[in-house]
């Protein structure tokens, strides 16, 4: 898999986004932490990736300021949202890349595409190679709606038809997810966005 990420990491500097592959999240992790400037102020979207690899507690522990949502009570997740949209630093991961470089993410409150297209000047997406899908948008699209939505679905506690079944059924869906699809055609305009590819299962 190691040498497949390898060409999906060219692909991705094809469509101007900084790249690189790792053999584990040990090591990804420790890439961020020697590229971030000392004590900056770091925003995490929610990404189970993120939660797994531990990186908001490596982050702390190297002396920077971690702005995370998941980490705050409901009443003070609009404030600190709006906060992680002006850190100069953000960390997420993708729901889906194609062998083709496309990332794609679906969001239902639409901070974690917002602040990946604008805001943070620079962004590390952390993907693990159960994220790589062979295709195109569609069929990230439907690997988003039956593995990722799922999921989070459950983790959340979020009566989705996707929940229970493992399939979108967007017309009984009540309370959905999936309020917005974006895909990165490119890297946006004035940031600079770097995607660690790494070769192991993380988050879904
Ligand atoms: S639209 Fe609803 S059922 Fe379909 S994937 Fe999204 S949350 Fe699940």
């Amino acid at each position: 898999m190691y040498d497949q990420l390898t060409l999906v990491a060219d692909k991705l500097r094809a469509r101007g986004f900084e790249a690189a592959v790792f053999a584990t999240s040990k090591e990804a992790s420790s890439f961020i932490l020697g590229d971030i400037a000392e004590k900056a102020q770091v925003a995490i979207g929610g990404s189970m990736t993120v939660k797994q690899m531990d990186l908001h507690a490596k982050l702390r522990e190297a002396g920077h300021e971690v702005l995370w949502h998941w980490e705050v009570e409901p009443a003070k997740r609009g404030t600190l949202l709006h906060q992680a949209m002006n850190a100069p630093v953000y960390i997420c991961s993708a729901n889906a890349i194609t062998t083709d470089g496309l990332m794609v993410q679906i969001d239902g409150n639409g901070n974690r595409v917002a602040a990946m297209c604008y805001g943070p000047s620079t962004v590390y997406v952390v993907i693990g190679r159960n994220k790589l899908v062979e295709g195109g948008l569609q069929q990230a699209v439907k690997r988003i709606k039956s593995v990722a939505c799922p999921n989070n679905a459950r983790r959340q506690g979020i009566d989705t038809p996707c929940a229970k079944t493992g399939s979108c059924d967007v017309s009984a869906c009540k309370t959905s997810m999936c309020h917005m699809t974006v895909s990165f055609d490119l890297a946006p305009n004035g940031k600079r966005t770097c995607v660690l590819l790494i070769d192991e299962e993380l988050g879904y």
